[in-house]
């Protein structure tokens, strides 16, 4: 039998054997050993002194809550009648939820339950994070690009370290591709274990990513270096680009990427004179000022240099199977309520707005709905969402579900998050441990963990199959899959004729006899390949790949990529450095696991990356407590002096909390508001990806270091 684990996005499947009473798991593939040590140690993880085991109650103020144990019946009651008074005071669509499919197994769901109740106000944490790259994608091939390691002979990497606790399936694929002679390009300021593998590293400047892609495409159209062909046939707007390019020479991206100009010609050369090169996703290229010109440029440069299905691989929605979106019932919300989604005005490309933009090219190509591709399709605008919350929008959002997803730490503007929870009538975490969202709730209800749950995907619509996760162990015994949670809340509030299915395993059913099989049948095997449109069919407005997008264009934007220099009106004298933020610790995963002993000892505190020089300007020395404060807020690190920190920047950790400490909002929700770097930026539309609507978390904010 096989599991799949989700303590982070990697999606490790491994065998599980549990002959004798106790479990082991196991590579799939022993050639492709693919497991990291949190994995290895489940169980430590999943028995954590910390884990939340039964539903609780607030009876003290939000914020300072003193915890009731309540049981499940007692806790669905009250939360569904407290639903029904905000929904007669304000409308369904003052209720909003914030969720991480990937973290409770069943995607679809949360949706479906929005729209049978009238709420079009749904965030997902995958628009911080590929779920974003893919609506940009969508934009340019009217789908998402899937990597194929292995005929790729050049690997470009914008940001991403990879390694054996990092994703360590992608890892295996670029060492075997390294050692089969492909090339690495690693364009990252950092120095990384990535980046020593490189054949060539451009330690650019921090965010000029979409400045770099530009500069290549220029050299590729000026030197002819595109597949003329595949551009002829397959794409619209290249005279447009070609145009654009022109304004990005490679003297003038050197420039602006602190690189010669040598290096963008000859790294330009390398990869589109590749016979299959390939882009992973990387987050790096998410959360930038100019992240969709940078996902859009990575996509030009698929398409002119015709590695789209040699490399890249572009699906589409499979039609044999049951995608998550014919379990979302978007039929069920009114057009009315669709419009009423909150953001969809100023930044409608995630929208429902955005989405309708490709009925017509799914119709055309056979399909009867429009997917909501990686659940990011549909979305409210998250920091215009956090606003209404706050009193400060259209109308009032008064209650918020925070579904598997530490919601106050996730997005930038911390402090107006907790504002906003602080100003709702209801608030309800699902949650395994006590987060800092969770301690802001009047109710927090204790969910399974990967092991202890079987699950079905697809959660999101990404991959063109149907996936098998199998439980490993019982869950403890008030602990609850999100599926009886909806169904419990459904039931009580009048739509749970829309849940017909009395159970998870019911649920999977319906969704495999789209298959002709059942779960029963279909668990013994991890993967149920789909039927996927022929390879070149592109569900874009054209039908063809899109240079320069319709879509961006029938939405007021630039339909083509740009760069635009970061500027940061906080900004005074006495911040001599540029912060970089974002970077993920291998020890930890976003906000998760700084309550693992194992972990915890590898990176036991929040630490500041400076370089010595820059230290010792600031009398900083290796393990000082120090401030660094931007514009907008300010956290407390352990400074780290590293010599291969480029002078005059400061890299600062992401989701830093100490579980261990004083809960609640007096003592800064167990130091999060101490130490996580969501407290550093703004979420002001300056600081914003215009497009997309997300805030910069990466290049271009100016920060001053000051000893504690
Ligand atoms: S990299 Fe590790 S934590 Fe992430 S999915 Fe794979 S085994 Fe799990």
């Amino acid at each position: 039998m096989y599991s799949t684990c989700v303590f982070c996005d990697g999606g490790c499947t491994f065998a599980v054997d549990d002959a004798d009473g106790k479990v082991t798991i196991s590579p799939i593939n022993p050639a492709m050993p693919a497991i990291c040590s949190k994995a290895v140690n489940w169980d430590e993880i999943r028995s954590h002194s910390g884990r939340l085991m039964h539903p609780l109650k607030n009876v003290g103020e939000r914020g300072e809550p003193q915890w009731e144990e309540i049981s499940w019946e007692q806790a669905l009651d009250e939360i569904a009648e407290k639903l029904r008074a905000v929904i007669d005071e304000y409308g369904p669509e003052a209720v909003a939820f914030s969720e991480m499919p990937l973290n409770h197994g069943f995607g679809g769901v949360t949706r479906r339950f929005m729209n049978h109740l009238g709420t079009p106000n749904y965030i997902t944490a995958l628009d911080l994070c590929m779920g974003n790259t893919a609506q940009v994608h969508r934009a340019t091939y009217g789908w998402f690009t899937s990597a194929n390691w292995q005929v790729a002979d050049c690997i470009v990497y914008f940001g991403q370290n990879r390694g054996p606790e990092l994703w360590p399936r992608e890892y295996l694929n670029l060492k075997a591709a390294l050692a089969r002679g492909a090339k690495l390009i690693v364009v990252d300021p950092r120095l990384t274990e990535t980046a020593e593998l490189a054949d060539y590293h451009l330690r650019i400047n921090y965010g000029t990513d979409a400045a770099l892609a530009l500069g290549w495409i220029n050299v590729i159209i000026d030197e002819g270096l595109y597949d003329h062909v595949f551009v002829a046939e397959s794409t619209i707007g290249f005279e447009d680009l070609a145009e654009r390019a022109g304004e990005y020479p490679p003297e003038r991206v050197a420039e602006i990427c602190g690189i010669t100009a040598d290096e963008v010609r000859e790294t330009a050369r390398v990869y589109a004179g590749s016979e299959a090169a390939l882009i992973p996703w990387g987050a790096t290229a998410d959360m930038q000022r100019n992240s969709t010109s940078l996902l859009r440029g990575q996509c030009i440069l698929r398409a002119i240099c015709g590695f789209l299905n040699k490399s890249e691989l572009v699906y589409g929605p499979a039609s044999d199977i049951s995608l998550s979106e014919r379990l979302y019932d978007y039929s069920a919300l009114s057009q009315s309520q669709k419009d009423k989604q909150i953001g969809s005005e100023n930044y409608p490309l995630f929208s429902f707005k955005g989405n309708a933009l490709y009925d017509e090219a799914m119709r055309n190509a056979g399909f009867g709905f429009t997917a909501d591709i990686m659940a990011s399709s549909c979305m409210a605008h998250p920091s215009s969402l956090f606003a209404a919350m706050r009193g400060e929008g259209p109308y009032p959002v008064k209650a918020f579900f925070s579904v598997a997803n530490n919601t106050v730490m996730s997005y930038a503007n911390m402090q107006g998050i907790v504002d906003a929870l602080m100003n709702q009538y209801l608030v309800v975490t699902f949650e395994v441990n006590m987060t800092p969202t969770a301690q802001l709730s009047d109710y927090v209800l204790p969910g399974d963990m990967w092991m202890e749950r079987d699950t079905v995907g697809p959660m999101f619509d990404i991959a063109p199959i149907m996936t098998t996760s199998n439980s490993i162990v019982e869950p403890p015994v008030d602990c609850r899959c999100w599926y009886d949670v909806v169904k419990g809340l459904a039931d009580r509030m009048g739509i749970g004729d829309a849940f017909p299915w009395c159970n998870a395993h019911e649920l999977f059913d319906y969704r495999f006899a789209a298959l002709g099989t059942t779960w029963e049948q279909a668990r013994s095997a991890p993967a149920h390949p789909g039927k996927t449109p022929a390879f070149g069919t592109f569900l874009t407005p054209s039908g063809k790949v899109e240079l320069s997008s319709s879509v961006l264009a029938a939405l007021g934007y630039d339909p083509l990529p740009y760069y635009e220099e970061p500027t940061d009106p906080l900004a005074n004298d006495d911040m001599p450095f540029e912060i970089f933020a974002g970077a993920r610790e291998p020890a930890n995963y976003n906000t998760n696991f700084h309550q693992i002993g194992f972990l915890r000892e590898r990176e036991p505190e929040p630490r500041l990356f400076i370089h010595p020089d820059d230290a010792s300007s600031c009398n900083v020395v290796e393990g000082a407590w120090v401030r660094v404060a931007t514009g907008h807020g300010a956290i407390d690190l352990v400074a780290h002096l590293d010599p291969c920190q480029k002078p005059g920047t400061l890299r600062v950790p992401h989701g830093w909390w100490k579980p261990e400490t004083e809960p609640g909002l007096a003592a800064g929700l167990s130091s999060a508001l101490i130490h996580n770097d969501g407290m550093l930026f703004s979420d002001e539309a300056w600081n914003l990806d215009p497009e997309q609507g997300l805030a910069n978390l990466r290049g271009g904010i100016c920060a001053r270091v000051g000893v504690l």
